[in-house]
C-alpha cells in the first residue's frame, strides 16, 4: 500500500492520512495495519492520565519538549472520551503545535469519542501502532481520567503517569476511578500552589492503605527486589520544573520493565486482552449480519411475553438458525 510505505519513510502527509484511514476501521485500514505490524514493538508508550483541569495537556507538551530537546522523537495521542470532535483539529492541539510548530521530530493527534468506549480504546491502541511503526521513539497518550476508558488506554501503555493536583480532593477522586492502581508514576502538577505538599503526603497514605508497594518520596522510582515503587514527584507544568524529573522516572520505570522480564509479560497481557476483545467482537458481528435485526427484535418480543427466558434464545440463535 503507497501511503503505508510513504509514511514508513518518513512522510508527514502520508502518516496523517494514514491515521485517518486507521480510526475509520474499514478494510484498507485493516490491511495497512497488517503490514505496519512487524515494524511495531519498538516505541516506549507512556500514558498520561488525571482529571480535568490538573494540567495534563500542559505536561504532556512539557514532556514532549523536554523529549524534543534530548533528540527523542515523539509521538503524542490526546484522547478526550467526552468530545465529539475528531480528526486532530481540536483547539488544544492548535495551542500545543504553537510550541512544537514545524518540528518533523513530534506528531500530534487527537481522538475524540468513536460512539462506544471500546471503539475509542481500540482507535486509540490502533493509532499508537502506527505511531510506533514509524519510528516514533516514545509515543505519549493523554486520557482524561474519569473511569474505565483510562483504565482500557492504560492497558495500552508500558508507563503509566497520574496526574493529580493541590486542593482538589483529586486523590480521593483518583481512589474512586482506580487510576492510583494503574500508577507507575505519580506526579503533583501545580507544585506553585498551596497544598502541593500536603496532596503529595495524602497520595502517599492512599496509596499505602491500599498496600500497593511502599512510595519512598524522593527515593522512589528504584526498583528493588524485582517490585517498581512508583514515585511521587511534584512538578510545575506552566515553568517546566521538575520536567526532567518526570522523564527519568518514566526512564528508570522503562530500564525497570526490560530488566525485570515484565515489558514481555505486559506485552504478553496486553495482545491476549487484545485478541480476545476483537475476536469476541469479530463473531457477535458475523452472527447479528447473519441472524438480522428483525429476528433479534422478534426474540426480544419472545423473550418479553415470557415465551422463552434469555438463555434459550442466545443457545437458538447461536447453535441454530431457527426462526423464534
Ligand atoms: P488538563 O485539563 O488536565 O489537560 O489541564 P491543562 O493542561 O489544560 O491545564 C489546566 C489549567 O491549569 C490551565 O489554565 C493551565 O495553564 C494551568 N496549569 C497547568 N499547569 C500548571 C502549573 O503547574 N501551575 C499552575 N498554577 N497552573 C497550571
Amino acid at each position: 500500500m503507497e501511503l503505508v510505505t510513504k509514511a514508513l519513510v518518513g512522510n508527514r502527509y502520508a502518516l496523517a492520512r494514514l491515521i485517518s484511514l486507521v480510526e475509520d476501521n474499514g478494510a484498507d485500514a485493516r490491511a495497512a495495519l497488517a503490514t505496519l505490524y512487524p515494524h511495531t514493538g519498538q516505541a516506549h508508550i507512556v500514558g498520561v492520565t488525571g482529571a480535568p483541569g490538573t494540567g495534563k495537556s500542559t505536561l504532556v507538551n512539557e514532556l514532549a519538549k523536554a523529549l524534543r530537546a534530548q533528540g527523542t522523537t515523539v509521538g503524542v495521542v490526546a484522547v478526550d472520551p467526552s468530545s465529539p470532535f475528531t480528526g486532530g483539529a481540536l483547539l488544544g492541539d492548535r495551542v500545543r503545535m504553537r510550541d512544537l510548530a514545524g518540528d518533523p521530530g513530534v506528531f500530534i493527534r487527537s481522538m475524540a469519542s468513536r460512539g462506544s468506549l471500546g471503539g475509542l480504546a481500540r482507535a486509540t491502541s490502533d493509532v499508537v501502532r502506527v505511531l510506533d511503526a514509524v519510528g516514533f521513539t516514545v509515543v505519549l497518550v493523554e486520557t482524561v481520567g474519569a473511569g474505565q476508558a483510562e483504565v482500557d488506554v492504560a492497558r495500552i501503555a508500558h508507563t503509566t503517569v497520574v496526574v493529580e493536583a493541590p486542593g482538589r480532593g483529586d486523590e480521593v477522586q483518583a481512589l474512586k476511578a482506580g487510576l492510583l492502581e494503574i500508577a507507575d508514576v505519580l506526579v503533583v502538577n501545580k507544585a506553585d500552589q498551596p497544598g502541593a505538599a500536603q496532596a503529595a503526603r495524602m497520595l502517599e497514605m492512599v496509596i499505602n492503605q491500599n498496600a500497593l508497594p511502599p512510595v519512598g518520596g524522593d527515593r522512589g522510582g528504584e526498583a528493588s527486589d524485582n517490585v517498581w515503587r512508583p514515585p511521587i514527584l511534584k512538578t510545575i507544568a506552566l515553568d517546566g520544573t521538575g520536567v526532567p524529573e518526570v522523564l527519568e522516572a518514566v526512564a528508570a520505570h522503562r530500564d525497570y520493565l526490560r530488566t525485570s522480564g515484565t515489558w514481555a509479560e505486559r506485552e504478553q497481557a496486553r495482545i491476549e486482552t487484545e485478541l480476545r476483545n476483537v475476536l469476541q467482537q469479530e463473531l457477535l458481528d458475523r452472527l447479528l449480519a447473519r441472524v438480522g435485526e428483525e429476528q433479534i427484535q422478534a426474540w426480544v418480543e419472545r423473550i418479553a411475553a415470557r415465551e422463552v427466558d434469555v438463555y434459550t434464545a442466545v443457545e437458538a440463535i447461536s447453535s441454530t438458525e431457527k426462526r423464534p
